[in-house]
């Protein structure tokens, strides 16, 4: 059993504590809302008062936060002043991953064993303990977070060096902004041009336009039972956070020089589609704006 700070308890942090509640660790919990701590308590997390007060004599310290502004805060203001010698650090947010290098060289700095351990898998996942973690941190300390993480976790990967994790969640996720994209176009495409949606989904999904936006996801309301867009485009990945992932590509393409003229155009897209009202929605909603069919959207 070890002491666990867990510091932010949203949609995603609350499920993530209370798995490592549930598997028996000590978990200190605080987060700036009283009912998020609430709810931690109700899910067997003993309740700080301060982040200060979670952090002290924890052997682990997990931030689960909105953004990179607020992991910096937390790390720079709380736990870097608070944390225990051997502390391990490990960041699961989605931030910037010039935030993530910086923030894991000043925590070598100052003598701690430090992890950016961003998730796919969404609030279903974080409930589920179904997670899967892409790690950056030095080889020799993967081992310990994996450990840590295995409550939370359906998979653990190590990516690389600190803001490694971070690259691979970006990657994977402007990959996934863009062919759902293309997904929506084909479809509203081959509704113009007056091919049955069952019929072209049998063919695409068997031919080199396959992929997963299409097979597991897929936009158009029917082929994939389990698909979001069958239940009126709600839950899900929303829109608003496929947008902050592509917002975050775009920096890391601006800052390492990489030409990611198609990353620009999806997160345009999805900031249309946020900007119109429909941030709340799954990101493949963004099917509906395609066809001109706002209209289908409650
Ligand atoms: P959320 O807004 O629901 O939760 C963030 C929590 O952090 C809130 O409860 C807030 O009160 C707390 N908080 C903010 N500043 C704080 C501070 N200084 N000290 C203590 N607590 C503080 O967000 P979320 O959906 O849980 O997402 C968390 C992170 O996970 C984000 O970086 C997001 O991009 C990422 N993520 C989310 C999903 C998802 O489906 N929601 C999926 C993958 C990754």
């Amino acid at each position: 059993m070890s002491r666990i700070a867990f510091i932010g308890l949203g949609a995603m942090g609350a499920g993530m504590a209370a798995n490592q509640a549930k598997a028996g660790h000590d978990v200190h919990a605080f987060d700036l809302s009283a009912a998020a701590l609430e709810k931690a308590e109700g899910a067997g997390c003993r309740i700080a008062t301060s982040a200060a007060q979670a952090i002290r004599d924890a052997e682990v310290i997990v931030t689960m936060l909105p953004a990179g502004a607020q992991v910096r805060e937390v790390w720079t203001s709380e736990v870097f002043p608070n944390a225990q010698a051997g502390a391990l650090l490990i960041d699961c947010s989605t931030i910037e991953v010039a935030t993530a290098r910086n923030l894991g060289a000043m925590a070598a700095e100052v003598g701690f064993a430090a992890a950016d351990a961003p998730v796919s898998g969404g609030v279903m996942g974080a409930g589920a303990g179904t997670l899967a973690f892409m790690v950056g941190c030095e080889e020799a300390i993967f081992a310990r977070v994996e450990q840590v993480l295995a409550p939370m976790a359906r998979i653990v990967i190590h990516a690389g060096e600190a803001g490694a994790g971070q690259a691979a969640k970006i990657c994977n996720n402007m990959l996934l902004g863009i062919s759902m994209a293309g997904v929506c176009e084909a479809f509203a495409l081959a509704e113009k041009l007056g091919l049955d949606a069952q019929r072209f989904f049998d063919i695409a999904s068997k031919s080199s336009g396959q992929c997963w936006s299409l097979t597991t996801y897929c936009p158009w309301p029917g082929p994939v039972p389990s698909a979001p867009s069958n239940h009126s485009y709600d839950g899900g990945f929303l829109t608003r956070l496929m947008l902050k992932d592509l917002k975050l590509s775009q920096e890391a393409a601006a800052h390492s020089g990489a030409a990611t003229p198609l990353g620009a155009q999806a997160a345009a897209l999805y900031a249309l589609f946020d900007g119109l009202g429909y941030g709340g929605k799954d990101f493949s909603a963004l099917l509906q704006l395609v066809r001109g069919k706002l209209s289908e959207l409650q």
